[in-house]
């Protein structure tokens, strides 16, 4: 997308500095962005991507807003709360009020396998606003495979890590964190907290990464780890060298990407320290809210809009986007998830 020259004026300050100047902020124009998850570290990436004028945002995010968010969350307000409205939709809303110059994209889905193609297509840089490794590592396997230089960021309690990825150029997440921690043992921001300072903080390191990235400043690049706690006032670079990586990821040494693998039939994964399920398909659906209100009637309190239909089942919440998928509070358990589904949504 091109911005006119009346429109730099808004970026004046950016393009002040020697280092955008006209022909960076140019190249920042015609980019496109994604950013997937829109919580703590998204919100803050998302909005200062939008602000510094990147020409296409694709926010993906695949859940929705709740009380506990706002603290850190700097998209989202209270008024926000009762509009039970996807995070990407909050999201894109705000930001299309902060920039209405620059094309914003609102992606309401989770990013797997089946769908990586679709709503990663076109993008120049992907920022890392999840929450997990599984999308992280799925990912770095199309970054790698597409040659596409992404920014993994994460932020627990008071610290976090930056890290960027350029493909072919030295470690990849997968060939740096070869495992996992597994999920029941990792720190989530959910069950060990976040103090929305280190959030800020690591998003901010994202997005000048980012902007290096596009404006083509290739020498400013970071290839360290950046470790940060801001609670003992630690910042560490810590230099990456192919020593570090003795036994590289098959992505790097063959072009194996095992993450992009697609699974057929329905999946459930567990969102950790939610107690919560998310229920999808492999194949998307249109599901008719107001068919499947009428079917429900007078089986507890159903409320719907154009993207989002609650279903309230004490002790168990039912959260149904209109594609299908689901988030089913109450249980960490996927058979139960799965049977709550079959029987209040079908099969
Ligand atoms: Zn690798």
């Amino acid at each position: 997308m091109s911005q006119s020259n009346s429109s730099f004026s808004r970026y004046d300050r950016q393009i002040k500095i020697p280092q955008i100047g006209l022909e960076g902020q140019e190249r920042i124009g015609v980019s496109c962005v994604a950013v997937v998850g829109l919580g703590a570290l998204g919100s803050v990436s998302a909005n200062l991507l939008a602000r510094a004028g990147v020409g296409t945002l694709k926010l993906i995010d695949r859940d929705f807003l709740e009380k506990n968010n706002l603290q850190r969350q700097v998209l989202y307000d209270e008024n926000d709360l009762d509009r039970h409205l996807p995070k990407a939709v909050l999201a894109e809303e705000k930001l299309k009020r902060v920039n209405s110059e620059i094309k914003i994209n609102a992606l309401a889905s989770d990013l797997n396998a089946q769908t990586v193609d679709d709503l990663l297509e076109g993008v120049d840089v992907i920022v890392d606003g999840t929450d997990n490794f599984e999308t992280r590592y799925l990912i770095n396997d199309y970054a790698l495979k597409h040659q596409i230089p992404w920014i993994y960021g994460g932020a627990v309690q008071t610290h976090g890590l930056v890290y960027v990825v350029l493909p072919g150029q030295g470690p990849c997440l997968r060939c740096l964190f070869p495992e996992a921690v597994p999920s029941h043992e990792a720190q989530t921001c959910d069950r060990s907290g976040i103090l929305a300072p280190v959030s800020h903080l690591i998003a901010s390191l994202q997005v000048a990464e980012c902007l290096k990235i596009l404006t083509g400043r290739n020498e400013a690049i970071c290839r360290s780890l950046l470790k940060i706690d801001v609670w003992d006032s630690s910042f560490h670079s810590v230099d990456i060298t192919p020593d570090d990586c003795p036994d590289p990821c098959s992505g790097c040494v063959s072009g194996d990407f095992p993450y992009l693998q697609r699974d057929q039939g329905t999946q459930t994964v567990k969102l950790c320290g939610r107690n919560a399920v998310q229920i999808h398909h492999w194949e998307t659906r249109k599901i008719d809210f107001e068919a499947l209100a009428a079917k429900l009637e007078g089986s507890g309190r159903v409320e719907y809009n154009d993207y989002i239909m609650n279903i309230e089942q004490p002790p168990y919440g039912i959260t149904l986007f209109s594609n299908g998928r689901a988030i089913i509070k109450g249980t960490e358990d996927s058979g139960i998830a799965r049977s709550l589904y079959a029987k209040y949504i079908g099969n």
